[in-house]
């Protein structure tokens, strides 16, 4: 896949854009003064293969945790700031790695010169995040809630910090619907060579909002767009980070076992989604680069497969371990799934 070269910003040591590996961002959602809970929470996203955390900071009795939080992690943490500059200063004294806000949200040119500055001096990014529900009036006036009006507010955003000589930044423009989303970022990426944050905002629960971010967000990585990506669901942030991450490794775009399993048929003669569903998460956390396939039947199953780095296919009473399609030996169908494991931990250390 081509990917289209951006420039680079730095999330404290973190490379976003200009060809540096698409990164998976998600968001606390518990109260950020609460600093065990908040810290607990980013421990759990780190854990998923979350690799930036924004937090949100709504007033200052949520500023007053930040230096705290700082101290807690070394992740890379973005303070998520609506309209008080203020409190950009607060997180940006804090040690927090970049910033959230929308530039033309809060008040005036000076306002917009001392966070560009403070965060020029702290080497700290600015992102740009405009979503259907941030467009200004005007720009709904002329285009309607389209994806020229997203482009235009994020561009017109960053045309205030470019003012101030501040270009370390990166956009977000995010809709609920995924096509939105997409003709949004297709216009981004042709007007400017700023790092593109992808997300379908408001997606919807695990499920629909699984299958909405992927159309969104997978079309344009499969276009070459995007740097980094956040897979927004009303559910636990973690379930964000995990989608995320099987998104990525979907396209190739993030190291992992790649499962195949097939859809099952009348030649299935033992549990093959229980022991699909066992191989799945007994090996989703493994860094392998290995493709791993459970088939349903013999007959088929290994040719099917046979691009497979290691496969099963189950039978009435037993199966076949194989690898490129070729077997290596018959196992009781339900010591499948531990014979398969066993076999590519014992060739595949960690
Ligand atoms: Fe059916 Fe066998 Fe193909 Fe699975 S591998 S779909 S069970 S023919």
């Amino acid at each position: 896949m081509r990917r289209k070269i951006t420039r680079t910003i730095h999330v404290r040591g973190l490379a976003v854009g200009g060809g540096a590996p698409v990164s998976v961002q998600s968001m606390t959602n518990t109260r950020t003064q609460d600093v065990p809970a908040t810290l607990a929470q980013i421990r759990r996203l780190e854990t998923a293969g979350c690799q930036i955390v924004r937090l949100a900071v709504p007033n200052l009795e949520a500023a007053r945790a930040l230096p705290e939080i700082r101290r807690g992690t070394d992740m890379p943490l973005v303070a998520d700031i609506h309209f008080d500059y203020k409190l950009a200063l607060a997180a940006l004294e804090a040690g927090f790695d970049k910033i959230r806000i929308n530039p033309g949200n809060i008040g005036s040119p000076e306002r917009v010169r001392l966070v560009a500055d403070a965060c020029r001096e702290r080497g700290v990014p600015i992102r740009i995040g405009v979503n259907s529900g941030s467009v200004e009036k005007e720009l709904l006036q002329k285009y309607g809630l389209t994806a020229q009006a997203l482009c235009e507010s994020a561009l017109g955003h960053a045309k205030l910090l470019e003012d101030c000589g501040f270009e370390d930044i990166c956009i977000s423009a995010k809709a609920s619907d995924p096509a939105v989303t997409v003709e949004a970022n297709r216009l981004l990426s042709e007007r400017c060579d700023y790092p593109l944050h992808l997300g379908v905002t408001e997606a919807g629960t695990k499920e629909r909002g699984i299958l909405k971010s992927a159309a969104g967000i997978g079309s344009l990585l499969l276009d070459g767009i995007g740097d980094t990506i956040r897979v927004s669901l009303t559910d636990a942030p973690e379930e964000e980070v995990r989608a995320g991450v099987e998104l990525l490794r979907a396209l190739g775009l993030r190291r992992g076992v790649q499962f195949i399993s097939c859809p099952t048929c009348g030649r299935t003669e033992f549990d093959l989604i229980g022991t699909a569903r066992a191989v799945e998460a007994r090996l989703r956390d493994k860094p392998w680069d290995l493709t791993v396939a459970v088939m349903g039947c013999v007959v088929n199953g290994p040719g099917e497969a046979s691009h497979a780095d290691y496969g099963i296919a189950g039978g009435k009473r037993e199966g076949v371990l194989f690898r490129h399609g070729e077997p290596i030996r018959r196992v009781p169908a339900d010591r499948l799934a531990d014979a398969l494991v066993e076999l590519m931990e014992s060739e595949n250390p960690v």
